[in-house]
């Protein structure tokens, strides 16, 4: 294969969702329709579900890591598709924000009787900044749950994604029948406790032998809501979907593997392959010759066995080889790359060869951090990884005052590493700064730093903030020292002006206060 068939055949994508909405077993489920752990093992049948759970806990026994907090490659239909994770629950950080920088498009999965969750909402946020194109799987169609109506309704009031249904729903939880394809025009039919639908050919949403197969009643409404989605969708418009603006939507029951192919179906037909990006001088094509990427995600100890770090690097243009020289943008030094890993479900295996789309981890002992370019020599440098709103907030304090200014210090070399943002009060200065995370286990981590790698002896004071934002003016003039509605200003690193705010509710008030003012989620 040429290096332009390799890079066109990459798919790299992530899963945003809200905690428990099925990402996990979605992710079970896609690696099991595409062979990936059938392939290691495990035997589809019946019990085929509880098999996957244990060989995948029993996975991430043995490596000692979690298997959910790295990248899956594997090849389906001729592509390569690279899944990357956002860690969720207790390990959601801004890590998470910053993995969706490095895909191309992302899933929105979401659960069908609870629609757009805050958590959701947020990662979508970050996908709009980048107007990265989305996929939506609307997951546990085998409970009672909103209208599939309300639902593309929700999506469409809270996130402003308009939604261009691809397969419907025939009914809901226990009257829940099947999937109408409304591109291929089939019906799949599936039965509890099966994975495998029953497939028929119908000539549209009226086709007789719809009511013969699935009743006159679960028959009624599904043909009420077509329709009506028939007469108002056109044909899928599919630069609107890769400008993020519509996303086509499946729906499903990924516990019970239905629907799930379909939804790979989907998304290998209209997922992009890697895309140009934008750098300081001037935008990279993926199939540009030299090779270039960047670091988006830093992770200490993913294997037990060695006290490494991993720099996550994404590659933007070109190929990479093993044993390649690369030029380190920000250290102005030449390295090279012998130890590069890619991620197979099951092993942490070293490449010989990558390109753009891939995700290579790159055993790193501290020359990495994170929004770095590395490049085969060319001067390309990418666009700084944005910071992303944190939701936490505290002051750290210090046993021995005299010692003060060594935390100073190792809270700033902390917070270049990304792990922490730190902002300056106007009146305290730099004394005392407000330290912000996005998820809680960022300040575990930070805290555990301090005291282990720095023999700091600290205490973190919670603050009773909540919200984040940096104010930029309209017309692009600067935001001078204050603003309407009696809001400190902060300065954050790059002596950007940043409010802090303790709920939505005092930002809504600040929007209505500053007309002249966007308050953005990122500080670039
Ligand atoms: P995550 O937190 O998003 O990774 O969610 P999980 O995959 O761990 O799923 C959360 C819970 O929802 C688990 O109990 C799953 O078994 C359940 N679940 C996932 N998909 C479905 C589904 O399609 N139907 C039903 N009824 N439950 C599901």
């Amino acid at each position: 294969m040429t290096r332009s068939e390799e890079i066109n055949r990459r798919r790299t994508f992530a899963i945003i969702s809200h905690p428990d909405a099925g990402k996990t077993t979605i992710t079970e489920k896609i690696l099991y329709t595409t062979n990936i752990i059938r392939e290691a093992g495990v035997v589809k049948g019946k019990s085929g579900t509880k098999a996957v759970t244990s060989d995948w806990m029993q996975m991430e026994r043995d490596r000692g890591v979690s298997i959910t907090s790295s990248v899956m490659s594997f090849d389906y239909k001729g592509l390569r598709v690279n899944l990357l994770d956002t860690p969720g629950h207790k390990d959601f950080g801004e890590d998470t924000y910053r993995t969706l920088i490095a895909a191309d498009s992302a899933a929105m999965l979401l659960d069908a009787a609870k629609g757009v969750e805050e958590r959701t909402k947020k990662l979508f946020e970050v996908c709009r900044l980048r107007k990265t194109p989305i996929f939506t799987f609307a997951n546990k169609m085998d409970r009672e749950g909103k209208e599939p109506l309300e639902l593309i309704d929700d999506v469409e009031s809270t996130l402003k994604l308009e939604c261009y249904p691809v397969t419907w729903p025939i009914g809901m939880g226990d009257r829940f029948r099947g999937l109408y394809h409304r591109l291929n025009r089939k019906l799949y039919l599936y039965t509890r406790g099966e994975e495998d639908p029953e497939i028929i050919d119908v000539k549209d949403h009226n086709d007789p032998i719809i009511v013969e197969k699935v009743g006159d009643e679960a028959y009624l409404k599904f043909s009420e809501d077509l329709d009506l989605l028939e007469g108002a969708l056109g044909t899928f418009d599919r630069e609107r979907f890769l400008a993020g603006e519509i996303s086509p939507m499946t729906f499903g029951s990924a516990k019970n593997t239905w629907g799930v192919d379909l939804f790979l179906d989907l998304f290998t037909e209209q997922a992009p392959g890697p895309g140009p990006r934008q750098a300081r001088d001037g935008i990279v094509q993926a199939e540009d010759k030299s090779f270039s990427g960047f670091v988006f995600k830093i992770q200490a100890n993913m294997d037990r066995r060695h006290r490494d770090r991993v720099a996550f690097c994404r590659i933007v243009s070109g190929e990479f080889e093993r044993g390649m020289k690369v030029q380190h943008q920000r250290l102005g030094r030449e390295l090279r790359l012998s130890y590069a890993n890619s991620f197979m479900a099951r092993d942490r295996e070293t490449v010989d060869n990558a390109y753009a789309g891939d995700i290579l981890g790159l055993v790193d002992t501290g020359n990495f951090q994170i929004g770095d370019t590395i490049t085969d020599g060319k001067k390309i440098v990418f666009d700084e990884m944005p910071r992303f709103s944190p939701e936490c907030f505290g002051r750290l304090s210090i046993k021995d005052p005299l010692k003060r200014k060594q935390m100073q210090k190792a809270v700033q070399e902390v917070a270049e590493e990304g792990a922490v943002q730190i902002f300056f009060d106007p009146i305290i200065g730099e004394q005392d700064p407000v330290l912000g995370v996005v998820g809680e286990l960022q300040f575990d981590v930070l805290l555990y730093r301090l005291n282990d790698e720095y023999k700091l002896d600290v205490k973190l004071e919670r603050l009773p903030l909540s919200v984040a934002r940096w104010p930029v003016k309209k017309d692009g003039s600067p935001v001078g020292r204050s603003i309407q509605g009696g809001t400190k200003l902060f300065r954050d690193v790059a002596d950007r002006p940043v409010v802090l705010l303790q709920k939505e509710w005092d930002l809504n008030w600040l929007i209505k206060e500053n007309p002249d003012l966007e308050f953005h989620i990122t500080g670039k």
